[in-house]
């Protein structure tokens, strides 16, 4: 990416290869116009990059998508339905994208692994997961099944643990990688309906907390998203089975709206580019101010 005739003065040792020193240093010898594509460029370059998004056909997870392929990313789509996925890949492929589907059902081990080896064999490298697949089921606690609590934990929370495993290798491989769990302001508040929902949304930010400490060593860098209230397949139902909901979150959202699913192509962005290299194991509210109202 860089030609090392042009830092033959530069004030740090090429071979450590730290992209940020590198970028710095290109910006104190160049015109400002230069300098804003330069930071276009390398800060936020996730070229020759590939992310892998669970549950990627859709919601939040295509948002993120969307992001990261217009930073440069070749991404894999991995989930169930093959007729979203189909046009999730037509979309990214409207941006200029290497995009490709593979088949995953987060609640089967065997197939988490799998996919992760299919995304690896189809582009040869995996460098940022985001772990977005969820679900939820909204009952009272009394009311719930042991078969409810097993569904909602195994697709938010277990998956998440287990793709990061499945793709961890293939970032050491690559000298580093950045993994995006998918929070909820559920991790810090609480409803009456989202018991496992929340149990496994704090789960995931601890989850995420914790691969973050044990694989800083490996250049893996680990964070979580927490969305407010987006407006998504899963919200839609919510506002059927949630009386007064669409008014409150209204109310309650100092934005006055709904999250949209293209509200996360920014911070995907942004903890999966060198300009996060420092950052890890933080969990950021994407929430138009929900978290923070009084
Ligand atoms: P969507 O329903 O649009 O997305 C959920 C995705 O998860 C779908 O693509 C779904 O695939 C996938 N999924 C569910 N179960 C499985 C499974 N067993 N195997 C593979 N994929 C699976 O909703 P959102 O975009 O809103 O949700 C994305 C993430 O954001 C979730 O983790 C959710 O908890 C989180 N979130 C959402 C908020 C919101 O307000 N919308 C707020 C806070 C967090 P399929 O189409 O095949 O069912």
């Amino acid at each position: 990416m860089f030609s090392n005739n042009r830092f033959a003065n530069a004030p740090f040792d090429l071979k450590v290869r730290d992209p940020l020193k590198i970028v710095f240093y290109r910006l104190s010898i160049q015109s400002p116009r230069d300098i804003e594509r330069e930071i276009a460029m390398t800060i936020f370059n996730l070229q020759e990059r590939v992310a892998f998004i669970t549950g990627g056909n859709g919601g939040i997870g295509l948002g993120m998508a969307k992001g990261l392929a217009a930073a440069g990313a070749s991404i894999v789509i991995a989930g169930r339905d093959k007729t979203k996925g189909q046009s999730a890949l037509s979309e990214l492929r409207l941006l200029g994208a290497q995009a490709e589907f593979v088949d995953l059902d987060v609640l089967k081990e065997a197939s988490c692994h799998q996919a992760v080896q299919d995304a690896v064999e189809r582009f040869g490298r995996l460098d940022i997961l985001v772990n977005n697949a969820g679900t939820t089921v909204r009952k009272q606690p009394e009311d719930l099944t042991a078969q409810d609590w097993h569904l909602v934990m195994d697709t938010n929370l277990t998956s998440a643990f287990l793709c990061s495993q499945a793709v961890y290798p293939h970032m050491v491989r690559a000298g580093g990688g950045k993994i995006i769990n998918i929070g909820s302001m559920m991790y810090v508040f609480a409803s009456s309906y989202a018991t496992p929902y929340a149990a496994s949304k704090g789960g995931i930010v601890q989850l995420a907390r914790s691969m973050a400490v044990a694989w800083a060593k490996d250049n893996i860098q680990v964070n979580a998203i927490l969305p407010g209230w987006v407006d998504t397949e899963l919200t839609r139902k919510a506002r059927v089975q949630v009386q007064g909901l669409h008014e409150k979150v209204l109310e309650r959202t100092p934005a006055q709206r709904w999250g949209d699913p293209n509200d996360f192509a920014g911070i995907a962005v942004f903890l999966a580019a060198p300009a996060s290299n420092f950052i890890t194991g933080a969990a950021i509210a994407v929430d138009g101010g929900y978290s923070v109202q009084a």
